[in-house]
């Protein structure tokens, strides 16, 4: 990596423990959404370059530094990192801010937990345990978990370091060497931590980071014979191209995929705090999260109240520079996530809904006026069946529905193809935890949203994808669990002797 100033970085691809160039020149530009500004370039990267990193970590795999290494030891590795990544935040924090446009303040409050994913995982992974099954008969029956080799993440630009870091924490605490493919939007962060994880002492070619395009490198990663696991975090399009690619070869998968989480408020919540709650849930990252609060079901009884209230926030919430610790909401990363938005509103329109809040192109003064600012946007008087309501948007655009009782909440939570985040907002414990039952979202929570942990299982069902972030789950997800039976007997019996045992 060469800094051609303070703020311009130029990345070469992170192969075996180096940056090496890229076998050919062309180069992703990043520009800041929030201002056009150049931020930095990465390499456009090819096959070759896929395939060469593919062969650093399988190597890596083969041989015994790693793989065979005591968990304890790759804990301890592991432990390095996340007390560096906690002594650089600032420099990531800003960094990330920079290339997704999203405020300051929102990206520090991210990175500050990631050091706890390594610190979970190289605690867990010491405590992997096989099992011991009952056997019929003189024999040892056990089960052991083995790494599954060279693993190959695909990863989206909405979080760019923490969904890497998230996916990548377990994958080496379970033993295996990994190549990331970052999204071609923000590739910049995941290639600097790779430098700063092998100078935290993460052997050479046991993480590689290839930047380029989904189409080739990304299709590369997943065609790669040695890859033994793709773990996707993208759109459901692009999931399933994924699964498409790697059915052939039969490997697992882990695909976080795209979402429109329902955000549920009873008549009984504090109207301050639905308020609130739903303006958490639906506006940080300008709306770029899965789980992003999109469609907010609110009871009869007080919805007109709340969305007079929840409009006159949107309004008032601050667009600006990411930079400026004043910002509450950033820039969309790009014209086209920006073209989207403002589709999607004036489809929604069409149909009938009404805007009671933004719905426009946010105008700010220089040098702002380049980026890709979206009002903040409420739609009221939506409909199940409209584009707006049915259709992932991944921008500040948020559709307000009105239900009357608790089975109309749920049938209007529930009719949906995507099954990722949820939340739900009552003081009436019973029906809270009744209704979650019934709700199809892998990822709930009750009067909050969008919180994390390590911990704590996540990923979502129908076209939101299959299989979990974090916890044991994944952890066990990243090593393959092989049966052992072993005789105790002191005699072998032949079968095929006459009169013998079997005979
Ligand atoms: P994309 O689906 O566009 O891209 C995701 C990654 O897949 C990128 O690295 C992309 O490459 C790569 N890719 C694209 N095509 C292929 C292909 N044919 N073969 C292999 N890889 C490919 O998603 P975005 O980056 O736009 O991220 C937004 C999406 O991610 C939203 O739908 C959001 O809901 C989802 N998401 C899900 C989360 C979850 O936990 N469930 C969390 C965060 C986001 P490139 O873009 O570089 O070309």
């Amino acid at each position: 990596m060469t800094t051609e100033s303070d703020t311009i970085l130029h990345f070469d691809q992170f192969i075996d423990g180096e940056y090496r160039q890229s076998t050919q020149d062309r180069r992703l530009k990043i520009l800041s959404p929030a201002t056009g500004e150049l931020i930095g370039t990465a390499p456009d990267g090819t096959v070759d370059d896929l395939a060469v990193a593919v062969a650093a970590a399988s190597r890596a795999a083969r041989s015994d530094i790693w793989s065979d290494m005591d968990a304890l030891e790759r804990g301890h590795i592991l432990r390095n990192i996340a007390e560096m990544l906690k002594s650089r935040l600032h420099e990531f924090a800003q960094l990330d801010a920079r290339v997704t446009g999203r405020p300051i303040r929102e990206m520090r409050a991210q990175l500050t937990r990631l050091p706890e994913w390594f610190h979970y995982f190289a605690g867990i992974a010491r405590g992997l345990e096989g099992s011991v099954p009952p056997f019929k008969g003189d024999y040892l029956n056990y089960t052991q978990i083995t790494p599954l080799g060279v693993v190959g993440l695909i990863t989206s630009w909405n979080h760019p370091l923490l969904i890497m870091l998230k996916k990548l924490s377990v994958a080496l605490a379970a033993g295996n060497t990994v190549v990331v493919k970052p999204s071609e939007l923000a590739p910049l962060s995941p290639l600097l931590f790779a430098a700063m994880a092998t100078e935290a002492g993460l052997p050479k070619g046991v993480l590689n980071v290839v930047s380029g395009q989904g189409a080739t490198v990304g299709k590369a990663l997943c065609d790669a014979s040695e890859v033994a696991k793709i773990d996707l975090t993208g759109g459901t399009q692009t999931g399933r191209v994924v699964a498409r690619l790697v059915a052939e070869r039969l490997i697992p998968t882990t695909m976080e995929l795209g979402g429109k989480a329902p955000v549920v408020i009873f008549d009984d919540t504090p109207l301050d705090e639905a308020v609130a709650g739903a303006t958490f849930a639906s506006f940080i990252a300008s709306g770029q999260t899965c789980v992003s609060g999109a469609r907010i079901l609110v009871q009869g009884s007080i919805y007109d109240a709340f969305l007079e209230r929840f409009a006159q926030r949107a309004k008032t919430l601050r667009l600006g520079h990411p930079m400026d610790e004043a910002t509450q909401m950033g820039a969309l990363i790009s014209q086209r996530q920006m073209e989207r938005s403002l589709d999607y509103v004036a489809s929604a329109v069409e149909e009938g809904a009404r805007i009671v809040a933004g719905g426009r192109r946010a105008a700010l003064p220089a040098p702002l006026d380049r980026g890709f600012f979206v009002e903040p946007t409420v739609l009221a008087d939506t409909t199940p069946d409209m584009r707006v309501v049915r259709e992932e948007i991944f921008g500040p655009v948020v559709c307000v529905m009105r239900f009357e009782d608790e089975k109309h909440a749920l049938d209007l939570a529930n009719n949906h193809e995507f099954g990722l985040g949820a939340s739900v907002w009552t003081r009436d414990i019973g029906r809270a935890h009744r209704f979650v039952r019934k709700l199809n979202a892998g990822i709930v929570w009750i009067n909050d949203h969008h919180k994390n942990d390590p911990a704590s299982i996540w990923g979502g069902f129908g076209s939101s994808g299959h299989g979990k972030e974090n916890g044991w789950h994944a952890l066990r997800a990243y090593g393959k669990e092989q049966n052992v039976v072993v005789r105790l007997s002191a005699g072998f019996a032949d079968w095929y002797e006459d009169g013998g045992r079997y005979g």
